[in-house]
């Protein structure tokens, strides 16, 4: 077992959804095998865009969810750019109910600007009646300073409520496809160029200084960008950041191929951008490992690589990324890496019942991990609805074998039980 509180090997006992003994050769009514395995608290994703309401095509709260689940997750942050999007109380309402009946539990970031157009605040304070504690525009970036400073003063009224930013200033990434350089010029694509994500990372440090307002900075994907919330952090300014699985594991080199799998906003950055990612992972820069699921339909990713939407599947794959490409290599430590997916993220999002630690009166939403089973992703076997993963045909390693909410085993040897 590997929480927050260290390693140890025991058996865990849950009655009625709660933890309620930890310890050598405990008895049950019934047993889950979790030999030679990893039992550590379920992981959080911040960054989940289930598509509902408006893009069921794509992804439901359900087939999200089970994908959440198979992928180790008890709790995900649904983003807000749904249609209608999440700045109305009545949508965030909906979400919530919807995912009270699936394989994780569901909660929802609410927008900063009505609409997202980043015009007018949304209602923050009423969706934080409604338990919203992450507010952002994500898919657009807050591009108006003064709209960006008047969102951080006026969360800071909300507790516990943290302001994130899509940091990709849209003046200069306008008509762009990947990341500006060496690849963008090669392949004939307009690039979004790497000044673009810390140009706003800079600016927004800087509000956070005015305002004292906390600041999740969404998915980075540079190095200037992860030297700057270095640097924030050391000034003692409450900024936070995550970092998305693919741009600690994948370069611009990938979008040689024209295969829009590989196309994100922010882009697949440089081989210099990737060390710099991972760096930031170990030295504790980065907060949270987060997936940015971003779920399409089929036809819309057939589309050509200038045509095609951005974003790309995260959840079935992130924790097998994560110990395949940090793990094993010792850029992490296991419980490093059960950190930045389970208990800094659940912290940072309030989600008090995640996280862990695996103790006696917590509730046992869990994930039993196999760090050596290897297996291939094929997309047509996902249980998104979605298949645009960038990772098809790649072998793993490192599996989920069962995850639990609240008691329930809503996987079971790496099937979801509903
Ligand atoms: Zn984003």
């Amino acid at each position: 077992m590997v929480d927050a509180t260290g390693e140890r090997t025991a058996d865990v006992r849950i009655e009625d959804g709660v933890v309620t003994a930890v310890g050598p050769s405990l008895h049950a009514d019934r047993t889950l095998d979790a030999d030679g395995c990893v039992v550590a608290p379920g992981l959080v994703d911040l960054h989940t865009h289930l598509r509902e309401p408006g893009n069921e095509e794509a992804e439901t709260i359900e087939t999200g969810a089970r994908a959440a689940a198979l992928g180790g997750f008890t709790a995900v942050v649904a983003m807000p750019n749904t249609d209608p999007p999440l700045d109305d109380p009545a949508v965030v309402a909906a979400v919530l109910a919807a995912g009270a009946k699936s394989l994780c539990d569901v909660h929802a970031a609410g927008c900063l600007t009505k609409g997202r157009a980043g015009v007018e605040l949304a209602p923050m304070g009423e969706l934080h009646a409604l338990g919203v504690r992450l507010f952002t525009d994500d898919g657009a970036c807050v591009e108006s300073a003064r709209m960006m400073r008047r969102a951080l003063e006026y969360a800071r009224s909300l507790p516990g409520a943290v302001v994130a930013q899509h940091a990709e200033d849209p003046s200069l990434c306008a008509g762009g496809h990947i990341h500006e350089g060496e690849w963008s010029s090669r392949l004939g694509i307009a690039g979004r160029p790497a000044v673009a994500e810390a140009s706003i990372v800079a600016r927004d440090c800087l509000l956070v200084a005015l305002t004292g307002t906390p600041l999740h900075v969404l998915h980075v994907s540079t190095a200037a960008a992860i030297d700057l919330v270095r640097d924030a952090k050391g000034r003692g300014l409450p900024v936070t950041a995550e970092v998305a699985p693919h741009h600690f594991t994948l370069t611009d080199a990938a979008c040689a191929g024209f295969d829009p799998a590989f196309k994100v906003h922010p882009p697949l950055r440089s081989a210099d951008d990737v060390a710099a990612v991972q760096r930031g992972l170990a030295d504790g820069t980065v907060d949270a490992i987060a997936t940015d699921h971003a779920p399409h339909a089929v036809e819309t990713k057939e589309r050509s690589f200038e045509e095609a939407p951005a974003g790309m599947l995260g959840l079935e794959t992130a924790l097998a990324l994560t110990l395949t490409e940090l793990v094993a290599p010792g850029v992490l430590g296991l419980a490093d890496a059960l950190a930045l997916l389970s208990w800094r993220p659940a912290a940072l999002a309030g989600l008090t019942d995640h996280g862990g630690p695996v103790a006696p009166g917590r509730p046992a939403h869990l994930v039993v991990l196999d760090p050596d089973a290897t297996w291939t992703v094929d997309p047509t076997r996902l249980a998104s609805r979605a298949r645009n993963t960038p990772y098809a045909g790649r072998t793993l390693t490192g599996r989920v074998r069962h995850t639990l909410r609240a008691g329930e085993a809503v996987v079971v040897d790496g099937e979801p039980q509903r």
